[in-house]
């Protein structure tokens, strides 16, 4: 054991990184190379094409099928001058992570040879044979078969020798399948609500675009180390593992100075995203050692989501190539940070403004009050269903485990902006001038933009914070799809702003002007959602004791917070905004629930094999050498000097003799409740006693194996210790 440890440690520290070769050209020149963007359509399709393409692309017209053969060919002459034989339907089905099923340019030429070709109806429709997606009882295999379709708004791009077509995945009954199709309905929905908003003052804005800026944090770990980890291996995280002496109490490694092997990767990662269209912008070291984080510059959400994906999968592949694996678990390590997905979501419109930023004049300032007010209600009104938009088995790990935001969702909006709306709030005119602070304009909404240019007094703890120009939703997990966070986000303020419009528009009839009719709801609305706004410290007990009070959700079991989708008010909103139906929220959770008993079962099957292969062997055979030991000081000294000298060994036997009888029964006694509770038929009911009974136990065993690593002889110890995988050399 000990030599094969040692033997992957060293060899692993040796690999040597290859350089990475960096183009000849400027990024804003390879920029999209690999993907068939409005440059490339203009290049090769027939500008009929190439313009019913973009009005598809841009205002959801539907996709004259006459057309597809036209776009496919163009597109497939495109992707072969770049040496690409494959394309397949990309798409993001409930598992996480992408799939795709790669079919050649192939066809039988009818002479009994074959042709190259790409047909418009492939291009547009697929049926991939994926029986075996979760699709929680919606598409029993042979009633209801899958297909999955072009999504026209996020364009092609090409991986290796493979054309990827972004789709959706669709059962024939119509029921979405995977993330993106109630991602693209919430966006809609999103775009007709807001717009009439808007409206109220610009009215010559049409459109609505949903933007999304997503910062990555992951780890990254030598792939020698890696391979010598199981539980890594088979669950993504460590089910075992003693805190190393020194990890991050120095923060010496936020925005320290990145090691050369590690930005030799990243660098790697910048120039392939680049390619592939995903602007990537910032790079940087994250608080715990060998955590990382990449961010790009923010994009409509649809295509960030795809980029955000397409990013993941990157990170896996390329981390290979420089001798790393990267982890995107929530919670590799035990003691030192998690990592996480911040979704950066703001709404602007087609005439470029910013709909979560002050503006100019007053009337732009009262614009931005009621998208942040509407935004805050939304959030108010739906936290449980947010908390369960990015609540995960894996992700659990981090919320309320006090180093990211607890189970709790709140609002931070920072002193500025608190400031603003409680004037507004306690102010007694409905009209803009007399709503102008008294002295030093302090309160002043036109006032606004000078005073949130300074917004730096940043809450980290807040899952919900405003930033300026934008709310950063940081609760969600760093390796989630991100669509999970934006369809409740989405819908939830597509559903808030319709309410708006409809009690703005009851005032207006009663004979209110317009601008009076807004500040009056808005300051209903400001009373009404005061219960999410938090600014204090989100780890501490007290913020747990009070949000309880204020009815917040603090609930912390997993499979419970996912009965946040099935509620009445949930159901209704998802229904009136027509994202989801109940019959999909419900196949959606029976999803959930089984993803949630499968990753505690394997974590539990990973430790209970590691326990009795790995940890008690090991401890028992240096347990012997210690017997061993005291029976040779028996025989060289006399009795009485030779139980003094063994005194100590013999408390380290006793020790690990406690130890491993209890790892033992407790592997039993899991494997034992685990036979029981697999019985149960209710998903829910299952992945509740897995929570309950099972995860429990997980930690109780890792305990005391934690406590063996320390007393363990180093040389016998089976598996790379914290120290080693956490500290790139
Ligand atoms: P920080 O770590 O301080 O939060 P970063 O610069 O790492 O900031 O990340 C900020 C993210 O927010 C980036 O992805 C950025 O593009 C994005 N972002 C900035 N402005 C907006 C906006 N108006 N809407 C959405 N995302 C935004
Ligand atoms: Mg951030």
């Amino acid at each position: 054991m000990s030599k094969l440890r040692f033997r992957v440690v060293e060899s692993a520290f040796k690999k040597k990184a290859t350089a990475v070769e960096v183009p000849a050209e400027r990024p804003s020149e390879y920029f999209a190379k690999y993907v068939f963007n409005r440059e490339k359509m203009f290049k090769y399709l027939p500008s009929a094409v190439f313009a019913k393409l973009v009005d598809s692309m841009d205002n959801g017209a539907p996709l004259d099928r006459s057309i597809a053969d036209q776009v496919a060919t163009g597109m497939k002459k495109w992707a072969t001058e770049l040496g690409v034989t494959h394309y397949t339907h990309w798409f993001q089905p409930l598992t996480e992570g992408t799939a795709e099923k790669h079919d050649a340019f192939v066809e039988h030429d009818g002479k009994g040879g074959m042709i190259e070709e790409f047909a418009g109806k492939l291009l547009v429709q697929q049926e991939p044979d994926a029986s075996s997606f979760p699709n929680g009882g919606i598409r029993n295999t042979f009633e209801a078969r899958g297909y999955s379709a072009w999504d026209p708004s996020s364009p092609v791009f090409i991986v290796d020798d493979t054309l990827c077509i972004p789709t959706v995945f669709i059962a024939y009954t119509g029921e979405s399948l995977d993330y993106k199709a109630p991602l693209l309905k919430s966006l809609s929905a999103v775009n007709k609500a807001a717009l009439d908003v808007c409206h109220y003052f610009n009215p010559e804005v049409k459109k609505i675009i949903t933007y999304l800026g997503w910062e990555q944090e992951y780890f990254l770990v030598d792939e020698g180390l890696y391979a010598a980890r199981p539980d890594l291996l088979l669950t993504g995280r460590t089910l075992m593992g003693h805190e190393a002496s020194k990890n991050q109490q120095l923060e010496d490694h936020y925005f320290g100075a990145i090691p050369s092997r590690v930005a030799e990767f990243m660098k790697d990662i910048e120039i392939q995203s680049l390619e592939l269209g995903i602007p990537l912008k910032t790079r940087h070291n994250e608080v715990a050692p060998n955590q990382f984080e990449f961010a790009p510059i923010y994009e409509e959400c649809n295509l960030a989501v795809d980029h955000n994906m397409l990013l993941m999968s990157l990170m896996k592949r390329v981390a290979r190539v420089h001798g790393f694996r990267v982890l995107l678990h929530e919670k590799p390590f035990k003691g030192v940070n998690g990592s996480g997905k911040h979704n950066n979501w703001s709404l602007g419109t087609d005439t470029g403004l910013l709909l979560m930023a002050p503006g100019k004049t007053p009337e732009d300032n009262l614009r931005f009050i009621t998208f942040i007010v509407n935004t805050l209600m939304a959030v108010y009104r739906h936290n449980g269903l947010l908390k369960a938009s990015i609540m995960s088995a894996t992700n659990a790990h981090r919320l309320g485990a006090n180093e990211a935001p607890p189970a709790i969702i709140s609002s931070f909006l920072g002193k500025q902006l608190t400031q603003v709306l409680d004037h507004m709030e306690e102010s007694e005119s409905n009209d803009l001038v007399s709503l102008r602070g008294k002295t030093g304009l302090k309160l002043d909404i036109p006032q606004i933009p000078e005073l949130l240019i300074d917004n730096t007094d940043r809450n980290r703890t807040s899952p919900f914070a405003f930033t300026g120009n934008r709310f950063e939703f940081r609760a969600a997990g760093s390796q989630a799809n991100s669509s999970s966070a934006m369809i409740a986000l989405n819908s939830a303020m597509a559903e808030q702003l319709t309410i708006f419009k409809k009690d703005v528009d009851t005032l207006i009839a009663k004979g209110e002007p317009k601008i009076s009719a807004i500040i009056e709801i808005i300051r209903k609305y400001i009373k009404e959602c005061k219960p999410i706004r938090f600014d204090g410290n989100g780890y501490s007990e007290e913020w747990k004791a009070e949000a309880k009070k204020r009815g917040l959700d603090c609930e912390t079991s997993c499979p419970i917070v996912f009965d946040n989708y099935l509620k009445p008010e949930t159901i209704a909103m998802f229904e009136s905004t027509g994202v989801m139906n109940r019959k999909e929220l419900k196949a959606r959770n029976e999803v959930k629930w089984d993803m949630y008993t499968k990753k505690i079962q394997i974590e539990a099957r990973v430790l209970g094999d590691l326990a009795m292969n790995h940890i008690i062997p090991v401890a028992t055979e240096y347990q012997s050498k210690l017997i061993d030991n005291v029976y040779k000081m028996k025989s060289l000294f006399p009795t009485d000097k030779a139980e003094k000298l063994s005194c100590e060994n013999i408390k380290l036997i006793e020790e690990i003799a406690e130890r491993t009888i209890f790892i033992t029964e407790h592997v039993n006694k899991m494997v034992e409740m685990r036979k029981v509770v697999n019985k149960i038929e209710c998903e829910r009911e299952k992945a509740i006693a897995y929570h309950d009974k099972i995860a429990p136990m997980l930690e109780e065993i890792r305990y005391h194996i934690d406590k063996l690593e320390l007393i363990v002889d180093n040389q016998m110890w089976p598996l790379p210790k914290y120290r080693e995988l956490l500290f790139i050399r």
